[in-house]
């Protein structure tokens, strides 16, 4: 990145070179802090390509030195690890100060890209800001490892792990007493609204400015030269966080903790915690253990999306106008203009899995799409969803059925309503042999589906919930087999493997998990 010096070595005996760009600019939003070290680490999973992007030798990370400065207990000079400060409304509460309580900025390295990437670890230890013992068990930490896989094999803006490394410590969860982690993430940045908005209650218009400078210089370069840096900040983070919404609901991702300090100001995933995607296609779907009123359930995403963009926006505004009246008439007018973005996302994706873009490009707006177009399109997509929820039909697995309809195969999607009507007891159900076609079916079919285009954008396997438990399940009782061949296939995803059948299908009747719990 230009402008910002950038301190960086490569690898060697004496550590990971990072850069402390974040720790010098912000040293009011960061409590500079050490790594745990633990006594025995063993690294689990290390993400070569990852490695490789941000100019990391896996061999080497993979040597007991490298491993040593995974967990931050080695590196270069220069390096400045931080616990950064952040505020946040947790399920609409506001909280002042959260932090990084069992986390660590190590700082920043530059990718093949030439853009900074954060270099961070969670679950190394206590710092000022923990609210708990600082540290974390390996199922949450590989979670994060397999869902980020997914979303960045399915083209959704994610955090990535690098590495999961074993502690050798054990820390206790509830009652049980389970094998410690350390994750080390890799980050667009970990600028997060509760960032701006911890920012702005320290009442220091100068370093809020400051602050937007930097995550305009660094996330949203193009828009720096606007007039009003806060407004175009606000504008990218807007449309970042419109398209990333639109791209987990048409996967059927929940992430299910939408708090203020998990909306990363960069637009990406982060921060997994009991976080899931859909089988059967349900809007009101909740999975987190903790979310007792469904405030952050699948359907409830993008308005929670907005109300935290509200959030953003209120934090920035001294920096709108100096009259506050007026600042707020821009905040709101901005925050208007979410819903438009978010439903055009939506409808981009949403005709992509429907096989009726026509070569539009699924994620660059359209030109030339008439209102008729965008209403008919709207109306078919919606008839097609309430047809699903009424049939409880699975969501992934529904769009490449259909794909086989297009291409004149409807055994799949026949079969699919036939098993939804012998499942028996839904009144609502179509029966046995009459299930298909549906009243929608032809209307769908005058707009010549691509059947092809389809199956490039339908994702075959996802991260079932049963799929990735059962995973984590092994490799905190020692075995990290099923886990492997799980994200093994989650990083080709659209590639049907015959070998791997059961991981495309939902939970076996019986086994459904519908709760996800935050195993902080
Ligand atoms: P999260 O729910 O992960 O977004 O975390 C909310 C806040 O709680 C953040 O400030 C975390 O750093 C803190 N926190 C979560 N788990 C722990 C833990 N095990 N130890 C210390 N702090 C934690
Ligand atoms: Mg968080």
């Amino acid at each position: 990145m230009q402008g910002q010096q950038v301190r960086e070595q490569d690898t060697s005996e004496i550590g990971i070179g990072v850069s402390d760009v974040y720790a010098s600019a912000f040293p009011e939003l960061a409590v500079p802090w050490e790594a745990g070290e633990p006594e025995r680490p063993a690294l689990l999973v290390l993400n070569d390509a990852v490695a490789r992007d941000i100019g990391l030798e896996p061999r080497w990370l993979r040597s007991e030195s490298g491993v040593r400065s995974l967990l931050g207990n080695e590196l270069a000079e220069g390096a400045r690890p931080v616990a950064q400060a952040y505020a946040g409304h947790q399920f609409g509460n506001y909280s002042a100060r959260l932090g990084d309580g069992r986390a660590l900025l190590l700082g920043e390295r530059t990718n093949a890209l030439g853009e900074l990437r954060d270099l961070h670890l969670k679950g190394s230890g206590p710092t000022p800001f923990a609210r708990s013992d600082g540290y974390a068990a390996i199922g949450p930490m590989l979670r994060e490892y397999v869902l980020g896989e997914a979303m960045h094999a399915l083209g959704i803006r994610t955090t990535r792990a690098l590495a999961v490394i074993d502690t050798g410590r054990r820390v206790r969860r509830d009652a049980e007493l389970l094998p410690g982690a350390v994750l080390v993430r890799v980050a667009r940045s970990h600028l997060r609204v509760g960032t701006f908005q911890y920012a702005r209650s320290m009442r220091d218009e100068e370093l809020l400015s400051r602050l937007v400078a930097h995550a305009l210089e660094r996330h949203y370069p193009e828009r720096q030269d606007d007039d009003t840096p806060a407004l175009a900040l606000l504008d990218g983070v807007i449309e970042a966080q419109a398209q990333l919404v639109a791209d987990w609901m048409l996967v059927g991702f929940i992430h299910g903790v939408m708090n203020t300090d998990n909306v990363s100001i960069a637009g990406e995933t982060i921060d997994y915690g009991p976080c899931a995607f859909m089988d059967a296609f349900e809007p009101t779907t909740v999975f987190s253990s903790i979310d007792h009123n469904g405030r952050y359930s699948y359907g409830n995403q993008p308005g929670v999306a907005q109300w935290n963009l509200a959030r953003f926006a209120e934090a920035l505004l001294p920096l709108l106008d100096g009259d506050e009246t007026r600042a707020i008439e821009i905040a709101e007018d901005r925050i208007g203009r979410f819903a438009a973005l978010y439903e055009s996302a939506w409808l981009r994706g949403m005709r992509a899995k429907l096989g009726i873009s026509h070569g539009e490009d699924s994620r660059a707006a359209s030109t030339t799409d008439s209102d008729e177009a965008v209403h008919r399109d709207t109306e078919l997509a919606q008839t097609i969803l309430q047809d699903l929820r009424d049939h409880r039909l699975d969501y992934t697995g529904f769009f490449r059925a259909l794909a086989d309809a297009a291409r004149g195969d409807d055994t799949a999607i026949r079969a699919f309503y036939t098993s939804s009507a012998d499942a028996g007891s839904d009144q609502r159900s179509a029966a046995g042999a009459d299930a298909w076609p549906r009243p929608w079916t032809e209307a769908w079919r005058a707009l010549e589906p691509d059947a092809d285009a389809m199956d490039r954008v339908n994702p075959v396997y996802v991260p079932r919930n049963h799929l990735v438990e059962e995973a984590l399940d092994a490799a905190t009782a020692g075995d990290l087999a099923p886990l492997t061949r799980l994200v093994e296939v989650l990083r080709a995803p659209f590639d049907v493997r015959p070998d791997r059948a059961r991981f495309a299908l939902p939970a076996p009747a019986g086994s459904w998990i519908g709760t996800t719990f935050c195993g902080t």
